[in-house]
């Protein structure tokens, strides 16, 4: 019988880990990647004999294949996407292609905002009493760690993007952090389907499965009610009572499932602000889930760092903090960012915005900020948002040039912000790029 075709559309992580994994199962791989492959995977390719190109779709070799691996940045009104599911070649993203070849445990992690830092925690958390790989959207790809790995249990961030092209994966533990829009120029610009695309790491699970969500999100529960799934729900919430699942009383988490109870103090979190209380939250009740033992989660709450630009404290200089929340990237991130500030704050706002609505962040702007640092090429709706609030708003196109601003308007006591609430790529690569820049400043100060 002749090899079955696997093309993967994409040279980036996930693809060359799919296509890794795909040739030692014995698929016939092809690579192709309309922009230019990094030379590091380039090199991975050639090392492993695997057929690639790139700034170019071949359509024949492509139309020949089985099954085809879409790589998540790839959206689907791309023509060749389109052809290539009117030929009836299945399509598939890289969690549903590699959890076939994995007995592991799978804790699924999705959510418009939080992922990474409740992926991240709930890994820290699991590492200290079992085997546990991190993957996803971090680090080394899912189909490259089952490869070389196959650790028994597994972290994934997943976006929306990764849930589109699934079948039959399913994890046994789901978390949804929280639904805000975002990503809706993937969706048709209709929220439904976003929130559809979040709820399919449900769509799977049976009744022996869970999922985690954030109880006092009502697009979530709303979803929810409307649309049951099968899973054994545990919500979270900072204001309601869960009989099972979590919630916060007298500042201590209370998690119960099956009548066994955990409680711990918030005041020992490492992790600054509501937000964080939240991911806490999520994070615990998977250790629960998976029997760790309550002395191991408190610790490990208390001595988690936190993941870099989330709310990233850098430096105290004259008594001023300076905090690096590059990855707000929206509006939600950011008013979380500014709920969680203790003082009187210089905030560092701006990008390209999303369709941002700034409405929501009136009352923190008018309690806790002192001034307002414009970053963006385009920084208009700011202006007009914010212009009455502050008695100083300052518009800037350079992130040293902010940052000695912020400086020279900070006072001992206040905090220094940057939570831009807008993507990075008007002045910057990316956010990790528009964060480093930050904290570099910071230091030259
Ligand atoms: P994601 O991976 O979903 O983008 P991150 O953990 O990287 O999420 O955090 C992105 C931004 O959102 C950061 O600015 C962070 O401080 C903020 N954030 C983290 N957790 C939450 C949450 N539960 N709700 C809202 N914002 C959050």
């Amino acid at each position: 019988m002749s090899k079955q075709r696997l093309v993967i559309l994409g040279g980036g992580e996930s693809g060359v880990g799919t296509a890794l994994l795909g040739k030692a199962k014995g698929y016939e791989v092809f690579v192709s990647d309309k922009g230019k492959i990094k030379d590091k995977y380039k090199e991975v390719l050639i090392h492993n004999e695997i057929d690639w190109e790139d700034e170019n779709h071949s359509e024949e070799k492509i139309l020949n294949a089985n099954i085809v691996m879409k790589s998540p940045g790839i959206p689907d009104k791309v023509p060749l996407v389109k052809q290539i599911r009117e030929s009836g070649i299945l399509v598939v993203s890289e969690i549903e292609f590699a959890v076939n070849y994995t007995s592991a445990t799978i804790v699924g992690i999705t959510g418009s905002n939080g992922k990474t830092t409740t992926a991240t925690l709930t890994h820290h958390i699991l590492k200290q009493e079992l085997a546990v790989g991190l993957a996803g959207n971090i680090g080394d790809s899912f189909a490259k760690q089952i490869l070389e790995k196959d650790y028994p249990n597994y972290v994934l961030e997943i976006s929306s993007f990764q849930l589109d092209d699934i079948v039959k994966f399913k994890p046994h533990i789901a978390v949804i952090t929280n639904i805000t829009p975002d990503h809706l120029d993937r969706y048709d610009y209709k929220l439904e389907n976003y929130i559809a695309s979040k709820f399919r790491i449900a769509e799977n699970q049976t009744k022996d499965d869970y999922l985690i969500y954030d109880a006092d999100d009502d697009i979530l529960t709303k979803w929810l009610q409307e649309h049951p799934v099968q899973s054994t729900l545990l919500p979270f919430s900072l204001v309601k009572t869960i009989e099972n699942g979590a919630y916060l009383k007298d500042k201590n988490i209370i998690i119960t499932i099956d009548n066994n109870q955990i409680i711990m103090p918030t005041t020992s979190l490492t992790l600054e602000g509501n937000h964080n209380i939240k991911n806490a939250m999520a994070a615990s009740t998977v250790a629960h889930l998976l029997k760790i033992r309550k002395q191991t989660i408190r610790e490990s709450l208390e001595n988690f760092q936190g993941v870099e630009h989330r709310l990233e404290q850098v430096l105290k200089i004259n008594k001023v903090q300076y905090i690096n929340d590059s990855k707000a990237t929206n509006v939600n991130a950011t008013y979380y960012a500014l709920e969680s500030m203790d003082a009187p704050t210089v905030w560092i706002v701006g990008g390209v915005d999303k369709g941002n609505n700034y409405e929501e962040l009136y009352s923190f702007v008018n309690e806790k900020v002192k001034a307002i640092i414009c970053l963006g090429v385009d920084n208009e709706k700011l202006l007009k948002a914010f212009g009455n609030m502050v008695d100083t708003i300052i518009e800037t196109k350079h992130m040293s040039e902010a940052v000695k601003i912020a400086y020279k308007i900070a006072e001992a006591g206040d905090n220094v912000l940057l939570s831009p609430a807008c993507a990075s790529f008007d002045l910057f690569e990316n956010y990790e790029d528009r964060g480093r820049q930050f904290k570099e400043a910071v230091r030259n100060l």
